[in-house]
């Protein structure tokens, strides 16, 4: 194997420890605890898990968790009366809500309805639109994350060839936004593209999106490159169930230059920038300079 391999676990852990210290900061100095509400309409167990984990990482880097877990059978006018109770709790720094809706719910409606100074996922379309613009906005979580891991490779992504693979709303297109605002030179594939083995050769940075697991090969890499993968496939191997990535670890680390493993790159950088951005909603609200971290 040559490639090196980006310790996102251990990058995510040093995060998230600047973020506590920036925390407590904040309360000793203004008498202020960030608050993030974890909105979950049914009892999904895979969404359960995300959203323990979530909360989880929320209390240990000091911050509030808020549990909002409401029945499965939760109409859309009932949540939206629970965001805009959110809306207005100055206590409640950030919103998130756990997606997939159960069906009778319109996910783009919820979205919109959530105040975008809270909207700590950064979905609403107003953080859509400013980070199309180029202006300050609040990010999705796991690009924010796929950006930072890129630039400890890399210490300008400036005119770097990157290749986004995915042209989802949460990670393709503002990975691809992020980029820009880098000075990066960005392609983006998706399903219709014709010769991807050959569009994912041009890259100095390779970012796969596409929820295929392992679909990338080793003879799609340009020797030296950098690949972050974002896929988390559930397989079975020999009969045991395992999470791979979109990216055939094994392969490609024999021609990359760096890679993310999977689990262990992409998935703990989410988390960490999920209370990146909470600070930073605390701290907007608060009209105090966001820390630089
Ligand atoms: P998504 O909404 O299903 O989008 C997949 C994208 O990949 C689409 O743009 C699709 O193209 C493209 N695609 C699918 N098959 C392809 C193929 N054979 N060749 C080229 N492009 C292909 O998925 P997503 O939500 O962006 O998630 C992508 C992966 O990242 C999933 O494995 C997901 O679990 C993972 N993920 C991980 C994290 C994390 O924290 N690590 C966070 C979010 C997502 P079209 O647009 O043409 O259909």
């Amino acid at each position: 194997m040559s490639a090196r391999i980006i310790d996102g676990k251990g990058m995510a852990g040093a995060l998230r420890a600047r973020v506590a210290a920036e925390v407590a900061r904040l309360a000793t100095e203004h008498g202020v605890t960030p608050g993030i509400a974890f909105v979950q309409v049914g009892a999904d167990p895979a969404s359960q898990v995300y959203v323990r984990s979530k909360g989880k990482a929320v209390s240990e880097a000091g911050m509030r968790a808020i549990d909002r877990t409401l029945p499965v059978e939760t109409s859309e006018a009932d949540l939206l009366a629970v965001i805009a109770e959110l809306n207005a709790d100055a206590f409640v720094n950030g919103i998130l809500v756990q997606l997939p809706l159960p069906k009778q719910i319109d996910a783009h409606n919820i979205i919109s309805a959530i105040d975008p100074a809270k909207d700590v996922d950064g979905f609403h379309p107003l953080n859509v639109g400013r980070l199309a613009r180029g202006l300050p906005a609040l990010a999705p979580c796991t690009p924010l994350g796929c950006v930072m891991l890129a630039k400890s490779v890399h210490a300008s992504l400036e005119g770097v060839e990157a290749v986004v693979m995915g042209r989802s709303n949460i990670v393709g297109k503002p990975v691809m936004q992020l980029l820009l605002a880098e000075n990066s030179t960005v392609t983006i594939a998706h399903s219709r593209t014709r010769d991807l083995p050959g569009v994912c050769r041009r890259a100095d940075l390779l970012i796969a999106a596409i929820g295929k697991p392992e679909l990338v090969r080793g003879d799609w890499i340009k020797p030296g490159a950098t690949v972050i993968d974002v896929g988390i496939n559930r397989v079975q191997v020999d009969g045991q169930p395992r999470i791979v990535g979109d990216v055939a670890f094994e392969e490609v680390a024999q021609v990359a230059g760096a890679i993310t493993p999977v689990p262990g790159g992409v998935g703990p950088m989410t988390i960490a920038c999920l209370l990146l951005n909470t600070l930073r909603a605390t701290c907007a609200a608060l009209r105090l300079p966001c820390p630089a971290i």
